[in-house]
């Protein structure tokens, strides 16, 4: 059975032959500072919510974020350094900011499998308030791009939540956790239609095995292009190391470093 992911449609779509490379071949993508921060934050946002009772404490949210800190993709110790000092302050600001709102989460990292499209669909949501009848979904990020706020990720969660739950959510929105923003996403008839038309798309060039490369600009920003034997020759020419593990994003990609 063939199952999709938001970050397998992204890959699917940049380049048909990025997905074969790391979805069909296996290869694995660098495990970057960016990936390795932003894991760090939502494992900690996950704890946080998820033990709460009651009014939580600022030193609560910095301990879980000690506990749950991942050390690896850093270049330097001083640069781990200073990403562990800028995730501090963001909680920091996480805290103050959520401080007269905080209660405990309904769901938090819920893993949830739909079929969408004939196809299996998969994903996580990181924190569902509410109760089953009235229920607000918020995805956080650690950047802030046009691109997210246009992508079809929560269009593509929207559909999924109404067929695992019955009903659809309240609300979705991102929380950026940068600049303690949040973006609420409009429901529109024509964006759910655009998702599930992208994940046949998908799916089906999935399963006819249509990998065909797109080499161009975006080469650049590929994660995959010393694993690429397609890669225009300017993109260099190093295989991969593997040194750091790889983290699955079947089920959230953007997750990390998000
Ligand atoms: S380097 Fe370019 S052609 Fe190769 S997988 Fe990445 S985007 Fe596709």
């Amino acid at each position: 059975m063939i199952h999709l992911s938001y970050s397998r449609l992204v890959a699917y779509q940049a380049c048909p032959h990025r997905y074969y490379l790391q979805y069909v071949l296996g290869c694995r993508t660098p495990f970057t500072a960016a990936i390795s921060f932003g894991s760090s934050l939502h494992l900690a946002l996950q704890d946080f919510h998820a033990q709460m009772r009651g009014t939580p404490r600022l030193e609560e949210l910095l301990e879980v974020f000690l506990k749950r800190w991942i050390p690896y993709g850093y270049r330097s110790r001083e640069e781990q350094a200073r990403y562990f000092e800028e995730g501090l302050e963001i909680l920091r600001a996480y805290y103050l900011r959520n401080l007269f709102g905080f209660r405990p989460a309904w769901l938090v990292e819920k893993r949830f499998t739909v079929s969408l499209g004939g196809f299996e669909f998969v994903g996580i949501i990181d924190r569902v308030d509410g109760r089953p009848e009235l229920y607000q979904v918020i995805d956080y990020k650690t950047t802030r791009h046009e691109e997210t706020l246009n992508s079809l990720q929560l269009p593509l969660y929207s559909l999924s939540l109404k067929k695992l739950f019955g009903l659809p959510p309240q609300s979705l929105s991102y929380y950026f956790l940068r600049d303690q923003t949040t973006a609420v996403w409009e429901e529109k008839p024509e964006r759910l239609e655009e998702a599930e038309e992208a994940v046949v798309r998908v799916g089906e060039g999935v399963r006819v095995g249509r990998f065909q490369p797109s080499p161009g600009p975006s080469c650049r920003r590929c994660d995959l292009r010393r694993s690429c034997a397609l890669r225009p020759p300017s993109s260099g020419a190093a295989l991969s190391t593997g040194k750091f593990p790889a983290v699955s994003d079947d089920a959230k990609g953007e997750r990390p470093g998000s």
